[in-house]
């Protein structure tokens, strides 16, 4: 039976997190790695009907004129993170997935960005009307070129700044597409424009990173009127994956959290655009916010990023939380975190492509909310204990209809009550 083809786009196809992705989804392909880290391969996923590896073919959005394998060189060369071998088996399939790379767009950016990025790779004058257009004809000639069924664009470019004027952005997508062509009062940055050229075509879209990205209603209400889906925000990897697990705990032993306090340092690229006050306060409120939410007050927090060289793409993370247990005695529990930034990003990138690409063919369409535990900001989701969040991704997975658990067949998706009738037909031929 004839498979589909599942474009990846990645935009900041040549960043750390989406070279170690890649290094990691050719190394699963040729089956030169277990499949530690990745969640999509546990043991209560295995009868959902996932793609396989093999039916994932990646392009991309950058905006540095640098080499892929360069880039991913830089985890064994600078970090020590990736076997030198596996990079160099790597490399043949890095090259090809460079040729589909294409220039990125700066549209409200900000300077940070803007200065990392070469003129031969990034548009810095369009209309975003213009770059919507521009990013679209790069995801059709994609589609066109390598024959794919569908396409999942993933945003892992660098964060960009927070949004100042939230109330400059109309909740209809009638009034946001307007201001598609009045650049001077278009807030959209451009992890929205590459949500919308997506969204627009009936593709998926996931946001890894803090920016805007899908995030604004009238965003939603286009992917919903396209049938398209779309998830973020910034990926779930490190202090704040412990923080959704540990949180819960103290709520649940009614141990009353007084402060807590997060230092963070690394020294990969994305610390260098962290280090600019306006892009760390997207990263830090992605942060900060879950505490409140899981234990239901608010303790005094603080959430420190900083950027220091020499280390590359570890990151530490030191965490302190004072907090009151019988009698009102004080007491005091710290934890050091120390993980390698991109290595623990790359698999949920995977896993992310592997599961959106089962609700595209499930017929899902809007936030795929099941998704909420790979996310420290889950769109349409209130719960942020990651426990809970992961039993709605074990029980979304074991409510796969049959209909639409088979194998990947390249044949368009079928909507739920599609899925739901054809079952009952089965069942009927059955009992006949
Ligand atoms: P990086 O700086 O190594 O890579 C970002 C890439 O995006 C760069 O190659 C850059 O040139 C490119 N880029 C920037 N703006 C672009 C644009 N407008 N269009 C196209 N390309 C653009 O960063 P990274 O470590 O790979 O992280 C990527 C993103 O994922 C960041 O936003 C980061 O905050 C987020 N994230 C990372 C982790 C993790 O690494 N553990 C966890 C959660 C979220």
């Amino acid at each position: 039976m004839a498979r589909s083809r599942i474009g990846v786009w990645l935009i900041g196809a040549k960043g750390g997190v989406a070279a170690t992705a890649l290094v990691g989804l050719t190394a699963l392909k040729k089956g030169w790695i277990q499949p530690v880290g990745l969640v999509s391969e546990l043991p209560q996923f295995a009868s959902a009907g996932l793609a396989d590896w093999q039916d994932f073919i990646v392009g991309g959005h950058e905006i540095r004129d640098v080499r892929l394998f360069d880039e991913a060189w830089r985890m064994h060369s600078e970090s020590r993170a990736i076997d030198a071998d596996l990079l160099r088996k790597c490399k043949g399939e890095l090259e090809k997935i460079e040729r589909r790379v294409r220039p990125g767009t700066l549209c409200n950016v900000g300077p940070t960005i803007e200065r990392l990025a070469d003129d031969r790779q990034a548009h810095r004058s369009e209309t975003p009307r213009a770059a919507v257009e521009r990013l679209q004809a790069d995801l059709r000639a994609f589609a066109a070129e390598e024959r794919l069924d569908h396409v999942i664009v993933v945003n892992v470019a660098s964060t960009e700044p927070a949004q100042q004027h939230p109330d400059a952005i109309p909740d209809d997508w009638a009034s946001l597409s307007r201001l598609l062509d009045r650049p001077q009062k278009c807030p959209l940055p451009a992890s929205s424009l590459y949500a919308i050229a997506a969204l627009d075509l009936g593709y998926s879209y996931v946001n890894f990173t803090p920016s805007l990205g899908a995030s604004p209603a009238a965003i939603g209400q286009l992917a919903v009127e396209r049938r398209a889906r779309y998830m973020g925000n910034d990926g779930k990897t490190g202090e704040t994956l412990l923080k959704s697990t540990l949180a819960p705990m103290f709520a649940h032993r009614h141990l009353q959290v007084m402060s807590w306090v997060g230092h963070n340092i690394f020294g990969n690229m994305d610390g260098k655009v962290l280090d600019d006050p306006v892009n760390k306060q997207s990263k830090v409120a992605s942060k900060d916010r879950i505490l409140r939410d899981i234990l239901g007050y608010s303790p005094q927090t603080l959430v420190g990023i900083e950027y220091i060289a020499s280390l590359g793409d570890w990151k530490t993370a030191w965490d302190h939380v004072h907090f009151q247990g019988f009698l009102g005695t004080p007491m005091t529990f710290q934890f050091i975190w120390q993980g390698c930034d991109s290595l623990l990003a790359a698999p949920l990138v995977l896993d992310l492509i592997r599961f959106t690409e089962r609700a595209w063919r499930a017929g899902e369409v809007g936030a795929l909310t099941f998704l909420s535990s790979f996310f420290k900001s889950p769109l349409g989701v209130e719960e942020n204990d990651f426990g809970r969040q992961f039993q709605t991704l074990e029980a979304w997975a074991a409510a796969l209809h049959p209909a639409t658990r088979g194998p990947v067949d390249g044949k368009a998706p079928a909507s739920p009550a599609t899925a739901a009738k054809s079952a009952r037909r089965s069942a009927a031929r059955r009992a006949d």
